[in-house]
């Protein structure tokens, strides 16, 4: 059951559904690394239930095995009677921030996303004093903490200037149409340069690529953080921003983006992923760049939660022997948002074993289409000591179609 695809039902009808079975126990992440009933959806549903009829009280034992879920819709993907298990988590989340107050990492993390003055002087402020608290990892494009108690955190995102700040509110003189690009916070403040690398990329296509002034966070955190009223609030903000724009397509490059955006949002202009635009060209109109060999790993709200599921094909074609699939690449890397730096033990647990599937395949770079990924991967690349590197996809590829009909006219004319 993709995101895109779900219908719409109250929480009690959706609890009821699960008749605990035990399928999703087979392919959940969390419970293959924790092993007990409340690490997986049947038990978290039924934790869910417990709370709605008072028979479990909120505490924050409760909050830890909800919020360790990563909401990567295995289960939801093997559930023969339609779970929805990420509602029914993300509605659990809400009862508890209602009843004890998000958590202190959480409001933090909450006031900065929706703050977007706030957000950019922190990052400055980050930049500026960056030599006394982390030293800048290059080769895994991150942070190492020099505060001892909080190395167990793994990597810090490498925070970077915000692309808004730098970049040209246009650009790309193509007829083909005007796209506007929405950044998110990852791209908008930790990978710039995938950021430019979509632009170059759509500028190529033959597009005029915008960025709309005034766009913030999609609102993905808050709701996984039980927070509806914050999510909404960023959707009518980013709605007026895209609507507004004159863009007759608005396109992202962080599947978690799009997926919310698809979702949650009622844009009256499509959205599309930019991993779909390169499965609509296909992979004669592009060339791999890299020297390295590499891998795929699908993140779980482009594969499951938009039901694109065509990048490993497209990839076989265009890199031809130095693709090399990996053992499980649908599997979830374990970010899970916030889990990731409040659960670091789960989620660091869940990437370890993507980090070692990337091992096997012997590949210098692992290719995938989500910021959140990226950074989720190469923490878990350097905690292991592997050294591939996880980079998007579109950062490994130019667009050559443009040049191959330039070439075929100039042969025939
Ligand atoms: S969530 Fe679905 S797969 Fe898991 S126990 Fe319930 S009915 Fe079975
Ligand atoms: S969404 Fe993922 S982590 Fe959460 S219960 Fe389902 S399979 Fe497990």
């Amino acid at each position: 059951m993709g995101s895109q695809q779900r219908e719409e039902v109250g929480l009690e009808e959706a609890i009821s559904r699960c008749v605990r079975c035990g399928r999703c126990r087979a392919v959940c992440p969390t419970f293959d690394l924790i092993q007990r009933e409340w690490a997986v959806a049947r038990g978290r549903v039924a934790l869910t239930k417990a709370l709605e009829k008072g028979d479990v009280p909120p505490s924050r034992r409760l909050e830890e095995h909800l919020s360790t879920c990563l909401l990567c819709m295995a289960c939801e993907e093997v559930c023969t009677n339609e779970t929805p298990v990420v509602d029914i988590v993300e509605a659990a989340r809400a009862v508890l921030a209602k009843a004890k107050g998000v958590s202190l990492p959480g409001r933090c993390l909450k006031r900065i996303l929706e703050d977007k003055t706030l957000a950019h002087r922190l990052v400055s402020v980050g930049i500026l004093t960056r030599p006394l608290w982390g030293r800048k990892v290059e080769e895994y494009r991150g942070i190492a903490l020099r505060i001892p108690l909080l190395k167990e955190l793994g990597l810090m995102p490498p925070v970077e200037v915000p692309y808004s700040r730098e970049a040209p509110v246009e650009q790309g003189t193509g007829n083909r149409g005007t796209v506007a690009l929405f950044l998110g916070c990852l791209l908008e403040y930790v990978y710039p340069s995938i950021a430019e690398a979509t632009v170059a990329i759509l500028s190529g296509m033959g597009y005029r690529v915008i960025i709309p002034e005034g766009q913030g966070c999609c609102g993905h955190p808050h709701l996984a953080m039980g927070d509806k009223g914050g999510a909404e609030r960023l959707k009518e903000r980013n709605t007026r921003v895209l609507e507004s724009s004159g863009a007759h397509l608005v396109v992202t490059a962080c599947a978690t983006c799009t997926a919310h955006l698809k979702r949650h949002y009622r844009l009256s202009i499509p959205v599309k992923d930019v991993a779909e635009l390169l499965l609509e060209v296909g992979p004669g109109g592009f060339r791999y760049k890299l020297a390295e060999r590499a891998t795929y790993h699908q993140p779980c709200h482009l594969g499951r939660g938009q039901g694109i599921k065509g990048v490993p094909s497209f990839l076989r074609a265009l890199l031809g022997s130095s693709f090399v699939e990996m053992a499980e690449f649908e599997r979830c890397c374990g970010f899970g948002g916030s889990a990731a730096w409040i659960y670091p033990q789960v989620s660091l647990g869940v990437g370890k074993v993507k980090a070692r599937h990337i091992s096997q395949t012997g590949c210098g770079v692992v290719l995938t289409d989500c910021p959140a990924c990226i950074l989720q991967i190469n923490r878990c690349l350097a905690m292991e000591g592997i050294r591939s590197k996880a980079l998007h996809i579109v950062e490994a590829i130019d667009f050559r179609l443009r040049e191959v009909e330039n070439n075929s006219k100039e042969t025939t004319g």
